[in-house]
C-alpha cells in the first residue's frame, strides 16, 4: 500500500524534534552535529534568536496579503539585495525551482522583446541541478531527472562541464543564455575556476548572450562572499537565489539587471505566496546578518579552520578519502568509498552530512558554527571515517 506521504524521498530513520545552533536533537535525546543545514538552508543555525524574533513579531502582526497589495517587508529586502549586488531588481519566489522558472522565462522574454525571437536556447552543463519543475529538469537534462517525464521542455543545450571547446562550438544564433552554478552543489561541490567565470562573462558579452548564475546553494555567504561569483569579480545578468536566503523559511528570489529584466512587465509573472510578509521578515533578518562584512570575515576564518582539520582527516584516512574541495563553508569530501556509507557512519557517530554526485560527501554547516563545533566536526568525522573504512 502506498504510504500516506508520496514515497519520492529516501529518508534516514531519524526524527528530530528540536534544533539549537549547529545541533539537532533526536526524539530519543541524542544530539547530532548538523553539518548539512537542511541542505545549505539554515545559514544562521537552528532556532537563531534574531530569526525567531523576526518571525514571531511578524506572525503576531500579519502573515499574508498576496501581491495584490504593497508589501513593505518585500521592498525592504529587495532594496538590501539591490544595494549589495549587481542587481537592479528582484522578484521573490518560494523556492529555487521557482527561481529557475522565472530565470528561464526572463531570458526568453528579453530576446523576444529585442526582436530576436530565435534566441530561445539556454546552455547548461553536466552535473548541474536547477530544481525539479518541467523547465528545471529540462535544464539538467540528466536521464535520472527527465526519464518518464517527457515530453521534455525544448530549448536546452547540454554540454560537458568544463569543456571550453564544446562551449565555443555550441553557440549559435539561437543561443539566448548560459545557465551555470558558480559552484555546483548536487553535482559534487565543483567550483568553476575564477578565470572560467571571467571567460564566460567575456564570451556572453562578445556574442550577445545572457549569463544566468544559479546561486541557490552557493549564495548567501556560503562560500565566504555574499555571492560566490564575487570571488571571480564578474557579475551575471540574472541570478537565482533560494535555500539560505530564508534561513529555514521557504523563500527564493530572482535578481536581475534592469536591462535583462525589461521584458517582465506587469502581468507577465506572479506568485500568490512569493515574498509574503512572513518570509520577507525572516529574509530581512538573514540578510542583515549575512551581508555584514564582519560576519563574512568570520565565515572565512572558520572555513579556514575547518578546512585545515579536513585536510588532516583526508590524510589520516587515505583509504576513505581522495581530497577536500570547495569554497568557504561549501565543502566536498571526495570519497574512495560509497559516499552513502560515510553519511551512514556519520549518523552512527552523531554527525550529519549530505551525499552528492561524483562520489562526494557535502559539508554545508551553519555559517555561524562555533570553534567548538569545528573541533567536534573533526572528531566525529574521524570516527565515522574509521567506521566506514574498507576492512582488511
Ligand atoms: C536546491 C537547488 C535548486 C532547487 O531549489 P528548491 O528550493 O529545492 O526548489 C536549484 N538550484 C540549485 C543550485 C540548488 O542547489
Amino acid at each position: 500500500m502506498i504510504p500516506s506521504v508520496l514515497p519520492t524521498y529516501i529518508r534516514a530513520p531519524l526524527h528530530f524534534v528540536k534544533g539549537e545552533g549547529s545541533w539537532l536533537i533526536e526524539e530519543d535525546g541524542r544530539r547530532f552535529l548538523d553539518l548539512g543545514s537542511g541542505i545549505a538552508v539554515n545559514v544562521l543555525g537552528h532556532a537563531n534568536p534574531d530569526l525567531v524574533a523576526a518571525l514571531t513579531e511578524q506572525a503576531n502582526a500579519l502573515w499574508h496579503v498576496s501581491n495584490l497589495y504593497e508589501i513593505p517587508q518585500q521592498e525592504k529586502l529587495a532594496k538590501k539585495l539591490v544595494d549589495n549586488t549587481f542587481a537592479d531588481t528582484v522578484f521573490f519566489t518560494n523556492s529555487g525551482t521557482e527561481a529557475c522558472e522565472l530565470a528561464v522565462k526572463m531570458a526568453r522574454k528579453y530576446w523576444y522583446e529585442q526582436g530576436q525571437k530565435e534566441k530561445t536556447d539556454i546552455i547548461t552543463f553536466s552535473g548541474c541541478f536547477h530544481g525539479r519543475s518541467s523547465a528545471a529538469i529540462a535544464a539538467s537534462g540528466a536521464e535520472k531527472m527527465v526519464k518518464g517525464f517527457g515530453p521534455v521542455l525544448p530549448g536546452f543545450v547540454h554540454l560537458p562541464w568544463g569543456d571550453h571547446d564544446a562551449l565555443n562550438a555550441a553557440i549559435t544564433d539561437t543561443t539566448g543564455a548560459i545557465l551555470i552554478e558558480p559552484v555546483q552543489g548536487e553535482g559534487g561541490i565543483r567550483p568553476v575556476p575564477a578565470q572560467c567565470l571571467k571567460g564566460l562573462r567575456d564570451l556572453c558579452d562578445e556574442k550577445g548572450i545572457l549569463l544566468i548564475f544559479d546561486e541557490v546553494q552557493c549564495g548567501m555567504g556560503r562560500t565566504g562572499k555574499l555571492f560566490a561569483h564575487e570571488w571571480a569579480g564578474v557579475t551575471p545578468d540574472i541570478m537565482m537565489v533560494a535555500k539560505g536566503i530564508g534561513g529555514g523559511f521557504p523563500l527564493g528570489a530572482v535578481l536581475a539587471t534592469e536591462e535583462a529584466a525589461q521584458g517582465m512587465v506587469a502581468g507577465t509573472h506572479g506568485s500568490t505566496y512569493g515574498g509574503n510578509p512572513l518570509a520577507c521578515a525572516v529574509g530581512n533578518a538573514v540578510m542583515d546578518k549575512v551581508s555584514d562584512p564582519a560576519f563574512l570575515d568570520e565565515v572565512n576564518r572558520k572555513a579556514g579552520l575547518l578546512r585545515q582539520k579536513l585536510e588532516g582527516l583526508v590524510a589520516a584516512h587515505p583509504d576513505v578519502f581522495e581530497a577536500v574541495r570547495g569554497e568557504g563553508l561549501m565543502i566536498g569530501l571526495k570519497c574512495k568509498i560509497a559516499p552513502g556509507d560515510l553519511v551512514k557512519a556519520g549518523y552512527d557517530n552523531l554527525v550529519i552530512t549530505v551525499p552528492a554526485a561524483d562520489n562526494v560527501v557535502r559539508l554545508l554547516p551553519p555559517l555561524n558554527l562555533t570553534e567548538d563545533d569545528i573541533a567536534e566536526a573533526a572528531t566525529r568525522l574521524d570516527k565515522a571515517a574509521a567506521q566506514a573504512a574498507p576492512q582488511g
